[in-house]
């Protein structure tokens, strides 16, 4: 192994940045010549590629966003889109390839790795959806901006006792709405992992109202949906004005917290060590506080176990 490359492709998130810093300056740190490739798949496809040294990646830690560009690369779903990628990388001297991504990104990482080039993989994205990892790099970020938004709406439902429902992301996956939930004190939570009754949600409304609550907060996942219908529908049957706001995008920016900086600069490292061993096709991840490798495939086919006890836990101190 004498040069590393590095990317990141898929959605962005916050920590990223970390990630890349981390990464290339324990790769110089090695005696590896580090490289940089913009614009994700695509990039590596036409040949964006560039040395990257210590300067590189200074003042970037605190920043949101990735400083290589992200983006979503059709032709390398393809065995010649891949083909062509791992000839470039050849014609760079690129032995092996760090990609920080979501579960798609980690898919093209394992089919890379076929092709000769030793690839490790970074979980970076906000959703928390891959069950190898207990965090992914940005899901802290993301909690703590809806967190902050959950905060701010609570102020202005409590003005106008009013039912305040936001919409976070999270299509398959309802970690952001179940922890951004728990840590805002949501009275309801929807996730696309547990069926609901509306009519539990319209009776807590009720009984809060008897018991004198002046505002009632309910987290919808992205992959629930329906939140301003459902708005319509509280208001219908509760007679509480509601307001429906959808996060989006907001989710996906900012400087990252402490905690992905650390998580990210932990991971960054591993994933040089991983490839310097001679591995390849494998992901880095957290497991009860210890950073982890796991093969790429084995880690994507790992059943998602879903946390009831937290789910019962924020239920009950909602109620
Ligand atoms: P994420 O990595 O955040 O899950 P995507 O699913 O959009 O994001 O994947 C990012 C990129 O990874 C895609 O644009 C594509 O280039 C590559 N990719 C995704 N799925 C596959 C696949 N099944 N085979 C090969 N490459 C893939």
């Amino acid at each position: 192994m004498r040069s590393i490359a590095v990317l990141t492709s898929g959605g962005d998130a916050p920590g990223m940045n970390a990630a890349i810093r981390a990464v290339v300056r324990i790769g110089l740190e090695k005696g590896l010549k580090m490289m940089g490739v913009n614009r994700g798949y695509s990039g590596l496809i036409n040949g964006e590629i560039f040395e990257m040294n210590r300067g590189a990646v200074a003042e970037i830690i605190q920043k949101g966003g990735t400083i290589l560009k992200t983006a979503r690369c059709e032709e390398f779903r393809t065995q010649e889109g891949r083909l062509k990628a791992a000839r470039v990388l050849k014609v760079f001297g690129i032995d092996g390839l760090v990609v920080i991504g979501g579960d798609g990104s980690f898919t093209g990482a394992a089919l890379l790795s076929e092709l000769g080039i030793a690839t490790v993989g970074i979980p970076g994205t906000i959703d928390n959806d891959l069950c190898y990892t207990d965090y992914t790099i940005g899901f802290d970020t993301a909690l703590n901006t809806v967190l902050d938004a959950v905060n701010k709406l609570r102020d202005t439902a409590n003005s106008h006792e009013r039912v305040s429902i936001v919409e976070v992301m999270g299509r398959g996956c309802g970690d952001i709405a179940l922890y951004g939930g728990l840590a805002g004190g949501a009275e309801s939570i929807l996730i696309p992992e547990k069926d609901f009754d509306k009519n539990e949600i319209y009776k807590k409304i009720f009984e809060g109202k008897f018991k004198g609550k002046i505002h009632h907060l309910v987290l919808v996942a992205e992959g629930v949906g329906g939140t301003n219908e459902l708005a319509k529908e509280i208001e219908e049957v509760t007679g509480v004005e509601t307001r429906a706001t959808i996060l989006g995008h907001i989710q996906r920016g900012g400087n990252p917290t402490a905690f992905d900086r650390i998580l990210a600069s932990r991971m960054g490292e591993r994933a040089v060590d991983v490839l310097l061993e001679g591995k390849s096709s494998r992901v880095v991840g957290i497991k009860h506080g210890e950073i982890i490798d796991v093969d790429i495939k084995e880690a994507l086919n790992m059943p998602r176990i879903f946390n009831e006890k937290i789910y019962n836990m924020m239920r009950t101190l909602s109620s």
